[in-house]
């Protein structure tokens, strides 16, 4: 038996959203930029995922552009962005950003690009006047997450908002974790462009999207005519129908579903911060993503856990899912300020709107279990024996 608890790794797919797929899977296999019915009926099928993703996003249907995931929404919207003034050399991003920012952020400034990493505090936090301080003249954009993949914590996006309006420098928000978890706004509330995933809202991987503001003018990634010119290549129709159906449902459900993972999230933190001895909270409690927990248990190491917790039918992380396999502890924690150690000993436990209490227990009963198991394990600390 599964126990699923990694839902910002990926999600999975609720069965009305399988259900939108399918008709686009079979019969009408149309491609949306024929003239004939069939393709219209695909066209209409996307453009009533626009409506819903807007929705959803807190902006108009023609500022959603559909992508093939959070990756490329991120790095389009980047890109576009210094496309806009070449004299613009100076990014601003954060040092806790997901890997799509974080790495083409890196190849730009190999490429002579200046960039500014904001740090954040030990609570994961970042400072809005830190964001005002570093805003200049040749800023070509200014890129945050809206809430971190790895701790959930939730960046000020509104204060973001409003300094990178008052400096004039365009603003990309990675809305792909706070998507269905948190209410959001954008173009209305002065985010150029934002991002966002279908594969953490309940929809399968490979369909994304990104909004753009129309006040922009937007270079694309990939030239050609889809997507009125701003994403080229046919449109996956099934994928986009079911994250149109994912967004709504999420959209509807949006109160409730956070009420339930909140609900199961503290009760999951507050029986692992009372049965297990050093165990803390990574990241801002008051602030945080409803559904993501990361936790750091002294003296284990996270891989080791996450074996043996998969022994157990647990599913969880540690750091992001994009650097797991690799032993360098995750670049989050370390700019919190915590020692390599603390961030290798961490655990990502994220709920999602399905999660059971048969979830939750499964979960209260092993990770106590696995913890103590590690701990009985570590080499004790006995009398050096020095060589002659
Ligand atoms: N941004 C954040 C915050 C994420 O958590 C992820 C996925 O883990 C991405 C971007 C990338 O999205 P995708 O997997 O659709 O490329």
């Amino acid at each position: 038996m599964i126990h699923y608890l990694d839902h910002n790794a990926t999600t999975p797919v609720a069965p009305e959203v399988f259900e939108a797929m399918v008709p686009f899977l079979t019969g009408e296999f149309g491609n949306p930029s024929s003239a004939y019915p069939l393709g219209k009926r695909a066209a209409a099928a996307i453009a009533e995922a626009r409506e819903r993703v807007a929705a959803l996003a807190g902006c108009e249907p023609e500022e959603v552009i559909f992508t093939s995931c959070g990756t490329e929404s991120i790095n389009t919207a980047i890109l576009a962005c210094l496309e806009l003034d070449p004299d613009r050399r100076h990014i601003v991003t954060s040092a806790v950003e997901h890997s799509a920012t974080v790495k083409l952020c890196e190849r730009l400034a190999r490429k002579g690009w200046e960039v500014t990493w904001l740090p954040v505090d030990r609570g994961g936090r970042l400072d809005p006047a830190a964001i005002a301080e570093a805003l200049r003249e040749d800023t070509a954009v200014l890129s945050l997450l809206w809430g971190n993949n790895e701790t959930g914590v939730i960046f000020p996006v509104a204060e973001a908002a409003r300094i990178a309006a008052e400096k004039k420098v365009p603003l990309h928000i990675d809305a792909v974790q706070a998507a269905g978890k948190v209410p959001l706004f954008s173009t209305g509330a002065g985010i150029t462009l934002l991002s966002l995933s279908g594969h953490k809202l309940r929809c399968p991987k490979g369909v994304g999207a990104l909004v753009a503001s129309r006040k922009m003018r937007f270079t694309p990634l990939l030239a050609g005519s889809q997507e009125g010119g701003r994403r080229a290549g046919t449109q996956n129709v099934a994928s986009i129908a079911a994250f149109g159906r994912a967004a709504e449902l999420a959209q509807a459900h949006l109160a409730e579903h956070a009420a339930h993972m909140r609900g199961m999230r503290d009760r999951f933190e507050a029986r692992m911060l009372e049965r297990v001895p050093g165990c803390e909270v990574n990241g801002d409690r008051e602030n945080r993503l409803p559904n993501t927990s990361n936790l750091a248990f002294e003296g284990i190491e996270s891989e080791g856990a996450l074996m043996l917790l998969a022994e157990r039918g647990i599913c969880c992380s540690a750091g992001s899912a994009c650097t797991t396999g690799a032993v360098e502890p995750s670049h989050v924690l370390r700019a919190m300020g915590f020692s390599d150690a603390r961030a290798r000993s961490s655990l990502r436990f994220s709920f999602g709107p399905g999660s059971t209490e048969a979830d939750l227990e499964a979960a209260c009963q092993a990770v106590p279990e696995v913890v103590a198991k590690l701990r009985a394990l570590r080499p004790q600390p006995g009398p050096v024996a020095m060589a002659s």
